[in-house]
């Protein structure tokens, strides 16, 4: 018998419940442990009030969705979006549970939302908003329970607000409560980079696996954002030509290479990527023109369903890292599979800001700080190693399919395993 809840009907909660599907089929998983799995162990609905500046009472509805805590308390972030509902939020919290299960880190998946279109409300605002939010929720988190961290539209400053108001509530200062904290308060200033870097770091990995090396192997990064950013910056540091970058401005192209240096200073100037000038750069204002590019490597960096079956039979490319959440749709990933082209999938690529947010976690839990040195020499050996376990492991029991179905298959094999060991199912 199937259970009908609130988020059945949710697009995104289904996507994410025919991939699991599917690694079940492939793993051999009965119907009734997928049944398990497809559904939280707990969502929570809390209402928050605010009164605004101008003294009206505004209502405002939040969820925090725990999945899964068979490998360890539930971790995920918290997003600020007018569009957030109790599906996508079930969902995001899935897609963690596996995320986390396959960085190998000790935690289990959540993730928290408020449906609130942020740019509409103050500095104070947004203060009393998260306050009262996280004091709402403050009986289901916790060092050892549930760890949140920014997503779309909240960031350090969200996450010292929620310190604050745990710790007020709790009586002590709970340093592991939340991750992502501004540095003064116990964070890392080298989060800021590391889900860049990861992807970065998973690039040079595919590509000293499939492509002899990344030195003067040309990228294209759809995407100048935190991720997209970090991820060209490294790659030129390392070696590769990064030929092309785009943000909503469009795409700017010079196949003998980009300085990035010059392209991170025109940006944080003027807000676009177009407005870079050097060399011979060619600018195209349709963003979507980078994936017909001949490049050896594309990293898709900025929004989901970019990679579709309309452009995929266009890519050149030979290897897909992708650092987005969900930027290549199943299709698309059929068409390239068939092509040998390799799609290193977001759970695996862009899995670095978890990973650094455990480090930061784990080193506040023993009261030590890290310097930033450090924190991504930790982080490198981590999703160094990571990257390699799932590309052997795809190479010796999956490679018929593309690698995101071994990623899944391993993740969703590691969370049965516990919930087995532990007499659950
Ligand atoms: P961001 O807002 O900092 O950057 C997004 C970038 O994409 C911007 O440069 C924007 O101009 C560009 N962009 C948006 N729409 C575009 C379009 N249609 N064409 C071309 N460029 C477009 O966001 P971010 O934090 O870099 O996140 C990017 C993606 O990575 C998202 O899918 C996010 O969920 C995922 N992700 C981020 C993190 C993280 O730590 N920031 C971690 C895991 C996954």
């Amino acid at each position: 018998m199937s259970i009908s809840t609130l988020y059945e009907n949710d697009p995104v909660y289904q996507q994410a419940v025919q991939q699991l599907k599917q690694s079940a089929s492939i793993l051999g998983l009965p119907d009734d442990i997928v049944e398990v799995l497809r559904h939280p162990e707990k969502l929570v609905q809390v209402k928050i009030v605010v009164k605004r500046d101008n003294g009206r009472i505004e209502t405002y509805i939040g969820w925090r969705s725990q999945h899964n805590s068979a490998l360890g308390p539930y971790k995920g972030g918290i997003r600020y979006s007018e569009n957030a509902t109790a599906g996508e939020t079930v969902a995001l919290s899935m897609w963690m549970t596996w995320k986390n299960a396959l960085a190998g880190i000790p935690y289990g998946g959540g993730k928290g939302a408020v449906r609130v279109n942020p740019k509409n409300l103050s500095q104070r605002e947004l203060e009393e908003l998260s306050r009262k939010y996280f004091a709402a929720i403050s009986k289901e988190v916790g060092p050892d329970v549930d760890i949140p961290a920014p997503d779309v539209y909240t960031n350090p400053q969200t996450m010292a607000w929620y310190f604050d108001e745990y710790s007020r509530i709790v009586g002590y200062n709970a340093w592991g409560v939340v991750t992502a904290k501004p540095p003064e308060l116990g964070g890392l200033t080298a989060r800021t980079v590391s889900t860049g870097y990861g992807v970065a770091l998973g690039v040079r990995e595919a590509a000293k696996k499939w492509l002899g090396g990344l030195q003067g192997k040309t990228v294209a990064v759809h995407g100048f954002g935190n991720v997209g950013s970090y991820a060209a910056k490294y790659l030129y540091e390392w070696g590769a030509t990064v030929v092309a970058v785009s943000d909503t401005s469009g795409v700017i192209y010079d196949p003998k290479g980009l300085d990035i240096n010059e392209v991170l200073k025109v940006k944080e100037a003027t807000g676009k990527v177009v407005n870079y000038k050097k060399g011979d750069v060619k600018v195209y204002t349709n963003d979507r023109a980078l994936f017909e590019l001949p490049v050896d490597i594309i990293v898709p960096a900025a929004v989901e369903n970019v990679i579709t079956r309309e452009n995929a039979n266009s890519i050149k490319a030979k290897l897909i890292v992708e650092g987005a959440n969900g930027p290549t749709t199943p299709e698309a990933e059929e068409i390239l599979h068939k092509k040998d082209v390799i799609i290193v999938p977001d759970i695996l690529a862009n899995a670095g800001g978890v990973v650094m947010s455990w480090i930061e976690w784990s080193h506040n839990r023993m009261g030590c700080w890290l310097t930033d040195e450090e924190a991504l020499a930790r982080l490198d050996k981590i999703m160094s190693s990571n990257f390699n376990k799932v590309f052997d492991e795809w190479e010796k029991k999956y490679r018929n399919y593309p690698m995101r179905i071994a990623a899944y298959a391993i993740a969703v094999d590691r969370v049965v395993k516990a919930m087995k060991l532990r007499g659950w199912i």
